[in-house]
């Protein structure tokens, strides 16, 4: 039996966590806190899946690990490819265990896409495993999975208004098949460590928060009471399967719960790239507005629409990877794209969507034209300064808390490749969509189908022999969730690991820590292109489907 069980549970947060405990509905999670130590776990900036994951794996900031958003942004170039584990520069968990000659199993966790053999254990790939691919290692157990629970990563369905029912069937149905498969692999394929994800909380409050929370504008209580109660539905789905884990595992394993970020309410939609137009940052190529009306009229569809369009299909994540992958394709024909900023005369623009402005700087991108040094702080500065004073036309209220430069947020090796302005949004209830959507309109309203969204403070608990009993975790961060789990496991801790041991969880304060006096050990398993043909050929069956090509 594993000597530590990791489960991460993409989303979850305490916001819901505590509320439902105190109403008895969560007993795994109530002897968790009771029992083990407990507290927020501060996300990453952006608060964003891929990002959060690589640094909850690695100990890293993304500086180091290079992960900032779904896609990631190619050197020298405009062009942003599918973040994967691939693409991850620093070693993760599960490799600098079996780099000690421990066995590690890992199933389903965000960032681990193209699985890398672990030598007696196996890889499981998540979130980022594009559609048909190999996705474990070693390659049989695929099939061993697909045969016994008819496993899949991700949800074989898209959400949508009106389907609430259907699509939480689907929630439920994914998260038992995640359930069944790691305890069989907890039986058939034992290890020293053992890390499995669940996604359940993530997909139902990204849905169905609107039900859930009665300060959401949308909320009214006649949905609330059929629907209400999806998002509790979805975290008892967890504590059912942390309890069977833990149960299979036995008293000697150290159980540690962790997520990637928090969530709350989403409201509105920001229209960054329309923002950064209208002040002058962003300028397009003549012609390119009219192209974009020509389109939209022909295809009977407003700016919004597109948007809704979009997240129906669930291209969105794809579209926002406008570049190698797409460029070509139908989508830059049919709608604005990036292709018709004019880079002469642009000095930013929005990817990403938390809120992430990039400046278009000289000697960075290849047109760029923002001159390192005192223009560059000038204009950063002005954009920041702007965005202050931006307010919900709505509402009449400033809509940003704060703006983080790049310097103060990551460093590494890698940090060149990160935003230069990162948004705090009031509440974090609003979000930026990069689509080029090219209209007027500044603040919109959100997809039809999102009303939950990421807020900083994710989870964590540690539940086994050396932890100390309803002890509080305060100010710990993501990035210290790999020292800690090589602490357990009483291994040696990189030097490069920016994260510390939580030695606050201990029954008995452990001993200084061992850091391992080596140079950052990179991922060998880098594969910077493991993902494009097929993410573009994944577009197109969509697009297919739409009638559109
Ligand atoms: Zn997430």
């Amino acid at each position: 039996m594993p000597r530590v069980l990791l489960i991460g549970l993409d989303g979850a947060t305490f916001d819901v966590i505590r509320p439902l405990i105190a109403r008895g509905r969560l007993p795994t999670f109530a002897r968790l806190v009771a029992e083990g130590a407990s507290g927020d776990l501060k996300s990453t900036y952006p608060a964003i899946t891929p990002p959060a994951f690589a640094s909850m794996l690695t100990g890293c900031n993304p500086g180091q690990h290079s992960i900032y958003d779904f896609f990631s942004r190619l050197p020298n170039s405009y062009d942003f490819v599918p973040s994967s584990g691939g693409l991850i520069k620093t070693e993760s968990l599960h490799h600098i265990i079996a780099r000690h000659g421990l066995s590690a199993g890992v199933m389903n966790m965000p960032m681990t896409y193209p699985p890398a053999a672990l030598p007696g254990g196996y890889v499981v790939a998540g979130l980022e495993t594009p559609p048909r691919a190999a996705y474990t290692q070693p390659r049989e157990l695929q099939r061993e999975l697909e045969d016994k629970f008819g496993y899949r990563i991700e949800l074989d369905r898209w959400y949508r208004s009106g389907e609430e029912q259907a699509e939480m069937d689907a929630i439920l149905g994914l998260a038992d098949v995640h359930r069944q498969a790691a305890l069989h692999l907890m039986a058939s394929r034992p290890s020293d460590y053992m890390n499995v994800a669940f996604r359940a909380p993530d997909h139902a409050q990204h849905y169905f928060w609107r039900f859930y929370d009665p300060q959401h504008p949308a909320y009214t209580a006649a949905d609330a009471d059929r629907f209400g109660d999806f998002i509790p539905q979805a975290y008892e789905a967890c504590d059912r399967a942390i309890a069977d884990l833990m149960a299979a595992a036995g008293p000697e394993t150290t159980v540690v719960v962790t997520s990637d970020h928090g969530f709350g309410r989403e409201t509105k939609m920001v229209h960054l790239n329309n923002w950064l137009r209208q002040g002058g940052f962003m300028r397009f190529k003549g012609g390119a507005m009219g192209r974009l009306k020509q389109t939209a009229f022909e295809l009977g569809l407003a700016a919004d629409n597109v948007m809704n369009l979009l997240s129906r299909l669930h291209l969105e994540r794809l579209f926002t990877g406008v570049s190698r992958t797409t460029k070509a394709s139908v989508f830059s024909r049919l709608f604005l794209s990036y292709d018709d900023i004019d880079w002469a005369r642009t000095q930013a623009y929005a990817r990403g969507q938390i809120g992430q402005i990039f400046l278009n700087v000289r000697g960075r991108e290849p047109h760029g034209i923002v001159e390192q040094g005192a223009e560059y702080t000038a204009v950063r500065q002005r954009i920041i300064d702007d965005l202050m004073r931006l307010r919900d036309p709505d509402t009449g209220e400033l809509i940003v808390e704060g703006c983080h430069v790049r310097e103060d947020l990551y460093a590494g090796e890698f940090a060149n490749a990160a935003p230069d302005i990162v948004i705090d949004w009031k509440g974090m209830e609003y979000w930026s969509f990069d689509v080029l959507s090219g209209g007027r309109k500044i603040i919109g309203p959100n997809l039809s189908t999102r009303s939950g969204g990421h807020q900083m403070n994710g989870i964590f608990l540690a539940h086994g022999p050396g932890i100390a009993a309803g002890a509080k975790l305060d100010g710990a961060n993501i990035v210290d969730v790999a020292p800690t789990v090589l602490q357990l496991m009483q291994l040696p801790i990189p030097g490069h690991m920016d994260g510390r041991v939580l030695n606050e969880i201990f029954r008995e304060r452990p001993a200084a820590s061992r850091r391992e006096l080596v140079a950052a050990a990179p991922n060998a398993y880098a594969d910077d292109d493991a993902y494009s043909a097929e993410d573009e050929e994944a577009v197109k069956e969509r697009l297919r489907q739409l009638g559109y090509i």
